[in-house]
């Protein structure tokens, strides 16, 4: 589904990856783990077209993007729901599902999808007026992907979701995650520090140190491999 083949992409004349590949087919899960500043961001910003490569290719069914800016790539059905979520603050949380469906027409469908996505977060039903920025951090993690679920996207690209939520959040937020796959076959892209987790709901794992992909394979390996586990898994 997503070929991402050689790239080098810079900020100004800092090199930020080198000679990335990373294949997903359709219907996966796949994790890109690694430390602070290797440069999983870059990554997901280079697949939506904000830092674009310098060089190599990057083809979503088979379509080169890696030349196309972020307008032309959402419309083909690839969503990012960005670290720190950049939810709307002052819209409510029906205002900001709404933005995640401006560019559909289909008022049934939309409509399905809202009740899809209450079901999968009835918080958020219970919070439709209220402010997104008022939302606490789970809250908001869960209404940012629910923004990006509102595009039916078939490729979700998921920046740390994690980030700075407690345990039983977290815990949810990756069983959503699964569920979306499983249920949807929505294809999907998590960048993660959390290793562990993102590690048990991943078919497939890449490593990246210092803008370098460093070691690939199946995620119930990667949990295996002893690098990984002292590096990444605390073990
Ligand atoms: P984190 O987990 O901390 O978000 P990351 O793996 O996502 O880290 P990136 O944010 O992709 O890493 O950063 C990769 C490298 O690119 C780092 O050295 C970082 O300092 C650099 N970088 C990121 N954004 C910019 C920018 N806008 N300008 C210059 N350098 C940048």
């Amino acid at each position: 589904m997503l070929s991402i083949r050689n790239i080098d992409t810079f900020y100004g004349n800092i090199q930020a990856l080198h000679n990335v590949s990373i294949e997903i087919a359709e219907g996966e899960i796949i994790t890109l783990i690694g430390a602070n500043g290797a440069g999983k961001t870059t990554t997901l910003m280079s697949v939506c077209g904000v830092v674009p490569p310098r060089t190599g290719e990057i083809l979503f069914r088979n379509q080169p993007i890696h030349h196309l800016s972020p307008d032309k790539i959402v419309p083909l059905g690839i969503c990012q729901v960005p670290e720190g979520r950049l939810i709307f603050p002052y819209m409510t949380v029906m205002e900001n599902l709404d933005m995640g469906a401006y560019l559909r027409k289909d008022k049934n469908g939309i409509k399905h999808d809202l009740e899809y996505i209450f079901d999968l977060f009835p918080i958020l039903a219970q919070r439709k007026t209220q402010a997104g920025g008022t939302l606490s951090g789970g809250e908001q993690q869960m209404l940012a992907m629910s923004r990006a679920l509102m595009a039916r996207p078939k490729l979700l690209l998921l920046d740390e979701p994690s980030l700075g939520l407690a345990p039983l959040i977290i815990k949810q937020i990756f069983e959503i995650i699964e569920k979306i796959n499983a249920e949807n076959n929505t294809t999907v892209f998590l960048v993660e520090q959390n290793a562990n987790q993102a590690l048990k709901v991943a078919h497939r794992g890449y490593v990246m140190e210092n803008g370098h992909i460093s070691l690939t394979d199946s995620a119930e390996n990667l949990m295996k491999n002893e690098d990984v586990r002292r590096a990444y898994l605390g073990l």
